[in-house]
């Protein structure tokens, strides 16, 4: 049964995820359901979700995606997910990727063919994103010896950019690192989920799950202070691509910075809408550059 997978690691009782069903959409030529959710767990990594019969097809892209079409990113094919979940953000407290999800990018994507379960068993999906973060053409290309299987060892898969306008060698995650959904970092999730948890970083917990817990709290922080550390430089150092990597960033104001609570919705939409400009400016300037 499709989900059951996904269904048999959680326990609902304890995770704020989505059960969720299976769910046909009407074929109404709209585009399909994709998103990026960005997942401080035991290990930081981007779950790239595509809708597909009436599920998410998900794969956990431990480095995120990049838009340099010379890198390939690991992607491993993990248990499908409903579409409810790719709404989803906030925090798991325990269990099975307990920390903490980021809605990270979230869009449509088109399938370059027809028959998407062909190009699975064949395991090469080309398709197209149209995302907040994510545009362009992309493929999905699978590993040598590895079969379209859920779960078990023959998951490898790569994740490629192609080369059009949407390519480039802007380091994506760094540039766009917040929340499409809500427009905070992992912080922000976090204290609007359990505010006292944020309050005293210091969370009553005990044991194993604890443990982990806390020191994913303590990512969480370290996150948003190298964040704004690196938006107080005015240029970025060390890179081999200098012309380029001075592509415009989002930089918060200090005021932004300093500030512990959480921005008014105004600041936020404020905040956005400046980060897409940067975004636009970036594909300006590489058009400048042609
Ligand atoms: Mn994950």
């Amino acid at each position: 049964m499709p989900l059951d997978a996904y269904r048999r690691k959680r326990d609902f009782t304890q995770s704020p995820e989505p059960a969720g069903a299976a769910r046909r959409r009407p074929k109404d030529g709209r585009g399909r359901f994709f998103c990026v959710q960005k997942h401080l767990a035991s290990h930081l990594h981007y779950d790239l979700r595509l809708e597909h019969d009436g599920v998410l097809l998900s794969w956990a892209v431990p480095k995120g995606p990049s838009l340099d079409p010379a890198v390939k990113r690991l992607a491993m094919h993990v248990e499908d997910h409903p579409i409810e979940y790719g709404d989803f953000e906030g925090v798991i407290p325990s269990g099975y990727g307990a920390g903490i999800v980021m809605l990270w990018d979230r869009g449509t994507w088109t399938p370059d063919a027809d028959d998407v379960g062909a190009a699975l068993q064949k395991g090469d999906l080309k398709f197209t994103l149209d995302g907040y973060k994510l545009k362009g053409s992309w493929v999905l290309v699978r590993t040598k010896g590895a079969r379209w299987a859920a779960g078990g060892a023959d998951r490898s898969w790569l994740l490629i950019k192609h080369r059009d306008e949407w390519a480039g060698p802007v380091d994506i995650a760094e540039f766009a690192p917040l929340s499409v959904k809500s427009e905070g970092d992992f912080a922000d999730i976090l204290s609007q989920d359990d505010p006292d948890v944020w309050r005293s970083n210091r969370p009553a917990r005990s044991g194993e799950a604890g443990a982990l817990f806390e020191t994913i709290i303590r990512r969480a922080i370290q996150m948003r202070s190298e964040r704004s550390g690196r938006s107080g430089r005015s240029d970025r150092s060390g890179s081999g691509r200098s012309r380029s990597a001075r592509s415009p960033r989002p930089e918060r104001s200090e005021r932004e910075r300093s500030e512990r609570e959480r921005p008014e919705r105004s600041e936020q939409s404020e905040r956005t809408e400046r980060s897409v400009r940067s975004v636009r400016s970036v594909r300006s300037v590489r058009r400048r550059r042609r």
